[in-house]
């Protein structure tokens, strides 16, 4: 693994640096608490090449690598703590890599164009109150109606859902839907692109929608979708009938790198904040910061943070070597890394959030701070968001013994 950056990758880093300096710094403490993100930063973001940075340029994307947007949103979220800037920029890169490998040429045409101009949102519509670890168990259905498919089923905890329906371009989500008996295990789903409101604007009104009432990262919606009967047309598939749960998967082995790397640019800034607060506040008559037990603390939480930034590049570097440099690299190898990326970011980020609001003592529990919004932030991905930290495990424990040792059944 090579750690130096080519010019194009330290541009890239620097670029989203002048974003976050430019536009989010100065009003970081609005931010932080939105109860959505300001209008103007999605279309300053999709003109500064973010959104849909990693689509191939025949959409209007960058064709960038997974390297450079894990650096792109490292930095977002070390900006916007709360995550809700970074994880709306993340999903519009993970989601709409996975239409472009594997869409109609029709949905690509009418989706991705929008997606990158900042129009449109595409997200993931995974998770049935079932259980979101449990994929296999989902309900939601469609069934073949001579070309057009009749749809059935409801979805929740879905990032997006107020976004999907208030964007000039509308916007959706890459939908899973059983398509085939029970006994087709993970080849009994399909994936479509399921618009709520399409790139016309036009609101699809066989879609209901709802949303939560989240404790925080609030600037990015969470709720759920469900719709009865809904007819969709053929070219909203996205990939093969019975691929759906493989493609899931793999958006969400992106995605996954994505989120890591969020977690980290929140952990960065708030060693930063720390950083800063050891050496001006003064008690006792002398900087905090003097203290052994503190000093201790930061040496062992900045090691933390390099550790799980290492496994995060490393994670983006694999993933690149397959969607770039097309090289066959073992998906052992590729769920290894990228899992344990996905375990460590998040509950690392939180005990480093957590210990620094601790140093700062009442100011913390002050919105004068960030950090409460980035505890709350991280948290997202702690809980379940991506896979939570447990199903990881699993994966990685899959990996290491082989799958009989899995003492789960799903489904
Ligand atoms: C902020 C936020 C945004 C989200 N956005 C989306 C989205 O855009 N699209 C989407 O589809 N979903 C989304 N989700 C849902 C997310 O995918 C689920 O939360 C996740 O899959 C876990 O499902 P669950 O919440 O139903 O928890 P459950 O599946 O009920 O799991 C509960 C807990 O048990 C643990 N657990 C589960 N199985 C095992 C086991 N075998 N052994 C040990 N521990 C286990 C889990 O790790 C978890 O901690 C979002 C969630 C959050 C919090």
């Amino acid at each position: 693994m090579d750690f130096s950056n080519t010019e194009e990758d330290e541009l890239v880093r620097e670029n989203a640096r002048e974003f976050v300096q430019k536009y989010i710094i100065p009003r970081r403490d609005k931010i932080s608490y939105a109860s959505s993100i300001p209008e103007d930063l999605i279309q300053r973001a999709a003109d500064a090449g973010f959104i849909g940075f990693t689509v191939s340029e025949k959409y209007g994307g960058a064709g960038g690598s997974i390297q450079q947007m894990s650096a792109i949103v490292e930095e977002l979220a070390r900006g916007d703590v709360s995550m809700a800037l970074p994880v709306y920029i993340l999903l519009l890169n993970g989601w709409p890599a996975m239409l472009e490998k594997y869409g109609s040429e029709e949905a690509k045409q009418e989706i991705l164009p929008s997606i990158v101009k900042g129009r449109t949102f595409l997200g993931i519509g995974s998770t049935e109150s079932s259980g979101g670890s449990d994929v296999m168990n989902e309900k939601s259905n469609a069934v073949k109606k001579g070309k057009i498919w009749s749809a059935s089923g409801e979805k929740v905890y879905i990032s997006g859902v107020r976004e999907a329906t208030s964007l000039p371009g509308g916007g959706g989500f890459l939908t899973l839907l059983r398509t085939g008996e029970k006994s087709l295990g993970p080849k009994a789903f399909t994936t479509f692109a399921l618009m709520i409101k399409k790139t016309d604007g036009s609101r699809n009104d066989m879609v209901s929608t709802t949303l939560f009432r989240d404790i925080a990262r609030e600037g990015l919606s969470m709720g759920g979708f469900s719709f009865n009967d809904l007819e969709l047309e053929d070219k909203y598939r996205v990939g093969e009938i019975g691929q759906g749960f493989h493609i899931i998967m793999e958006g969400f082995n992106i995605a996954r790198i994505y989120v890591a790397a969020a977690c980290n640019g929140a952990a960065l800034e708030a060693i930063s904040m720390g950083r800063e607060h050891l050496k001006n506040r003064i008690l006792f008559n002398q900087p905090l910061g003097k203290q052994e037990g503190l000093q201790f603390e930061l040496a062992e939480m900045y090691g933390k943070l390099e550790s799980s930034r290492l496994l995060t590049q490393k994670a983006a570097w694999i993933l690149d070597r397959v969607y770039r440099s097309k090289e066959k690299v073992p998906l052992t190898e590729q769920n290894l890394a990228i899992s344990l990326a996905k375990m460590t970011a998040p509950p690392t980020a939180h005990e480093i959030v957590t210990k620094i609001m601790v140093w700062h003592g009442a100011l913390a529990y002050t919105k004068d701070l960030p950090l409460g919004a980035a505890q709350g932030g991280v948290m997202s991905y702690y809980v379940g968001a991506e896979g939570g930290t447990n199903i990881m495990k699993l994966i990685i424990a899959r990996e290491l013994l082989g799958k009989e040792f899995l003492s789960y059944k799903s489904g």
